[in-house]
């Protein structure tokens, strides 16, 4: 039954195995102990006699200032025990978690020596942590759950999330979190002497873009084998879930940039001018800068088509466009206007570095030999330049007048630059 004597035997050897008593004198040196401080403290009773705890046990000095106070407490108020909890480092450099419990014998008034029974709490300890630990770490990803999706830029969802899951990760100790994005370095709190470190690849299409480390301060062994063995997974579920996001951003600017820009040239299209030029219209306004645009038509484009084929005069719009691109500064906006028809708009330019540009550009395009599927391709283009505030303050007036003047350098004779007036 319950009661038989193998059981019993069991419990007391369970008991005998978490639980301790002794005595000692009022110079604290030990004068009885049960055989438990074998298991508890890894210490034999007979070394323990003569000796004090003090001594033989390697307290933290946090820990040795509270049992002093207790002791102190119990000097003041004999007539009652005292109890704490406290922890010790092992013989094997792991933490023990233990319950002390003190009352001070006393015969004619007078303290002769102390009692106390000892039990080991670790397990309950841990167990207590462990559970404080998830609890952080679930509401973390609450966090980052609920907030990783508020995000409209790249750097501002690295910045929060490596301050959600440093909160996150903060046991045994305080942690620091770093987070490599696409070679962009972001971190969160700094821990000197870091010891644990965990790394989750951010992956991104199946290629790795970055990774989240965080690194925690670790006091033994138990911690560290806690942290490699739980706290990886948390740092996936975190990373996996930013991963997410990340894609999500990547393809809401991929989007946008698609709206944006022209399949076959990369460069910009006209939906542009609605929002991000007429930006930088009002900006010019606003600080009395210029504002340039350009507009450019090759010359005869309909014979290349015919001469070549629609392909290949496609090929020659390509590096067209790299031509445009290189001749001016990244600032600006080059646009494809129309089939064959190129604006660029200057922030900043005033007519005359507008006019620099567009006779240098023209220039370039009739020197250049366009090698093109074996075809030798030559041509010309014109250009027709208006300008912000000599000609009008509107866009949709600028771009008129700039198609004006392209008229005209097309009605002198082509492959010319013309100034509105
Ligand atoms: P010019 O401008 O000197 O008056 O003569 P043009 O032959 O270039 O005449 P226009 O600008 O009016 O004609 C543009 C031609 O460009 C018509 C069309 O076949 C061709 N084109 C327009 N878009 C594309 C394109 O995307 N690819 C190719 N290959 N050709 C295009
Ligand atoms: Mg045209
Ligand atoms: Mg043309």
């Amino acid at each position: 039954g319950v009661y038989s004597k193998q059981n019993i035997n069991k419990f007391t050897k369970h008991l005998s195995h978490k639980f301790m008593s002794y005595m000692y004198n009022t110079d604290y040196r030990v004068n009885y102990v049960t055989d438990g401080i074998k298991y508890i403290f890894g210490i034999l009773p007979k070394e323990m006699i003569g000796s004090c705890f003090y001594e033989k046990v390697h307290w933290q000095q946090s820990e040795l200032k509270k049992i002093r106070t207790l002791e102190e407490k119990l000097q003041k108020d004999t007539k009652r025990s005292k109890q704490i909890d406290t922890s010790f480092i092992d013989t094997n450099g792991n933490i023990k978690h233990i319950r002390m419990t003190k009352y001070a014998i006393v015969i004619e008034n007078k303290i002769t020596g102390y009692e106390g029974i000892i039990e080991d709490i670790t397990k309950e300890k841990e167990h207590e942590l462990e559970e404080k630990r998830l609890l952080k770490e679930l509401s973390c990803l609450n966090e980052l759950t609920n907030t990783i999706n508020m995000f409209h830029n790249i750097d501002e969802l690295l910045k929060n999330s490596t301050r959600v899951i440093s909160n996150g990760c903060c046991f045994p100790k305080s942690t620091m979190t770093k987070i490599i994005f696409d070679s962009k370095e972001y971190v969160d709190i700094f821990v000197e002497d870091a010891l644990c470190e965990n790394t989750s690849d951010i992956v991104i299409d199946s290629k790795k873009r970055g990774y989240v480390t965080t690194y925690t301060k670790c006091l033994s062994d138990i911690c560290i084998k806690n942290t490699y063995t739980n706290k990886i997974k948390f740092l996936d579920i975190a990373t996996e879930q930013l991963g997410v996001a990340l894609n999500n951003l990547i393809l809401k600017q991929h989007l946008e940039d698609m709206a944006n820009h022209d399949s076959l040239t990369r460069l910009y299209n006209r939906n542009v001018i609605k929002k991000e030029i007429k930006n930088e219209l009002t900006k010019a306004k606003r600080h009395n800068r210029n504002l340039s645009v350009i507009l450019i038509d090759v010359d005869h484009f309909k014979s290349i088509n015919d001469t070549f084929g629609h392909q290949t005069g496609d090929t020659v719009l390509v590096e067209l466009s790299k031509l445009f691109s290189k001749a001016i500064r990244s600032s600006d906006y080059a646009i494809r206007y129309g089939g064959e028809e190129f604006a660029l708009v200057l922030p900043e330019a005033s007519i005359n570095t507008a006019l620099e540009i567009s006779l240098r550009i023209k220039e370039k395009v009739k020197n250049n030999q366009f090698n093109i599927d074996k075809n030798k391709i030559n041509m010309t283009v014109s250009i027709g330049i208006s300008s912000f505030p000599e000609h009008s303050d509107n866009l949709e007036e600028l771009f008129k007048m700039a198609d004006e003047a392209l008229y005209e350098a097309k009605d002198s004779g082509r492959d010319a630059v013309y100034i509105y007036s």
